[in-house]
């Protein structure tokens, strides 16, 4: 295996955005199990949820209704639009989108999906053929019918785009925007986007679904031009395809401006995949669609043994009140922008690129000559930012990206800490 660290750590208990390691060393968990521990590692809160269903019953399978799992539906869907209103529980984001592109599939009777490059949505072999990231790849065939359009990553891409991104931070890379409300980089990707609509599809058909991130995170933070998502979904809505928004890293409010990706990007799904946050740990994952969409499964059995069992019912409705209760989504609103620019305010040539909204924040790191940072001086900073007492994640196409997306409990404080190390990482590789 590919381990993370040079030098790996034994993580022996966690507490909110705290982990311990076997010798007792403190750490600030600025990845949270990669976008996984949402309000804090052994919430109390959740703890006691677990802890008390855990005595009442742990499993049944849908054969028989419990009421953890009704009660969860209904909260969950309480946060979505009207008309996606109907859950399917697995037990993973790639199961999750796995199911979506099914549902999508049937329902529209098509079969071929759009992806877009750089995104990841999981590792089943259907769904590894919608993860457009080389570096995740084995070489095997992986899930047929599924198309990939570019990147619309304004910092990386061919076409710059300051003013484009919805963040407080914007790319350094000039474009000739000529308004604020669309950019030439915004109409260029949409442009090449209509271009695999023309070519890519069967003429006589067109697209069975749309699959993307509201931002890329495994890809490294990427965030598209502000127009490229409505565009994008408007095209296929109106060619009669689906529209899928995997909201396994951008939900729960961890964007800080709104409780789910897509709503940050004034777009309406028809069908919403999540996992990862939703769990704050726990095995989870779910579809959430239409009813109309959701019909197409009774055509056959549909069937999962473990998905929306008691256990993780409570602890899902656990962490969306905790959510609610210790305002979250306020909290990632607030510290997270205070995190962008102090990160963006860092003095090095060695910073490309500060990007992302809320505490979902990528850092592209590249050389003095402007190049990508190369894997082993990353592996340096990376390796010096945790024996700091800071955890950070890695990615991107060329894993030169620092990744910050912590529990959503963080303070400013923990934010000064983080960037006091950071800073002092850079600063120790820079020639
Ligand atoms: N979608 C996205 C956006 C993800 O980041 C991931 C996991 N990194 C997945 C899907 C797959 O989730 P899982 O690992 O739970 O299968």
């Amino acid at each position: 295996m590919v381990t993370y660290y040079q030098k790996p750590i034994l993580i022996e208990k966690g507490s909110m955005q705290f982990l311990y390691d076997s010798n007792g060393k403190k750490y600030l968990d600025m990845f949270g199990g990669i976008v996984t521990v949402s309000v804090g590692h052994c919430h109390p809160k959740i703890n006691e949820a677990l802890k008390v269903q855990a005595d009442k019953l742990w499993h049944t399978t849908s054969i028989y209704y419990t009421s953890a799992m009704f009660e969860y539906a209904e909260k969950l869907t309480a946060t979505m639009p009207e008309n996606l209103s109907v859950c399917f529980f697995v037990n993973s984001g790639s199961e999750a989108n796995d199911l979506a592109l099914e549902l999508a599939r049937l329902y529209t009777g098509r079969f071929d999906c759009l992806t877009v490059r750089n995104g990841y949505h999981g590792m089943t072999q259907t769904v590894a053929g919608a993860t457009n990231l080389g570096n995740w790849k084995q070489p095997l065939p992986s899930g047929f019918g599924l198309l990939k359009t570019m990147c619309p990553d304004p910092y990386s891409g061919p076409w710059g785009g300051s003013k484009c991104r919805d963040s407080p931070i914007q790319t350094k890379r000039n474009c000739d925007c000529s308004s604020s409300d669309d950019c030439k980089a915004g109409k260029e990707y949409f442009r090449q986007f209509e271009e695999c609509l023309q070519f890519d599809f069967p003429a006589a058909t067109g697209p069975a679904a749309f699959l993307a991130e509201s931002i890329q995170g495994v890809g490294g933070t990427v965030q598209y031009p502000k127009t490229f998502l409505p565009k994008a979904y408007d095209a296929i809505q109106k060619s009669g395809g689906i529209c899928i928004a995997d909201e396994v890293q951008t939900g729960f409010g961890r964007l800080g401006s709104h409780y789910w990706g897509f709503q940050a990007n004034d777009v309406k799904p028809d069908i919403v995949t999540m996992a990862k946050g939703m769990g704050n740990g726990f095995p989870m994952g779910a579809v959430v669609t239409t009813p109309e969409i959701a019909s197409v499964l009774k055509s056959a059995l549909y069937f999962n043994t473990f998905g929306g069992n008691p256990l993780a019912s409570v602890v899902g409705k656990a962490v969306l009140d905790v959510i609610e209760e210790e305002k979250l989504q306020e909290n990632c609103e607030k510290v997270g922008t205070y995190f962008l620019k102090e990160l963006a305010a860092i003095d090095s040539p060695l910073i490309g690129d500060v990007r992302g909204k809320g505490l979902m924040i990528g850092v592209e790191l590249i050389d003095e000559n402007g190049a990508k940072m190369p894997a082993s001086r990353m592996a340096n900073i990376f390796e010096f930012i945790k024996d700091k007492g800071v955890l950070t994640g890695k990615g991107g196409r060329f894993g030169n990206v620092l990744r910050i997306k912590p529990p959503m409990c963080i303070t400013k404080s923990d934010v000064d800490q983080a960037i006091d190390a950071i800073a002092e990482a850079i600063k120790t590789v820079q020639k």
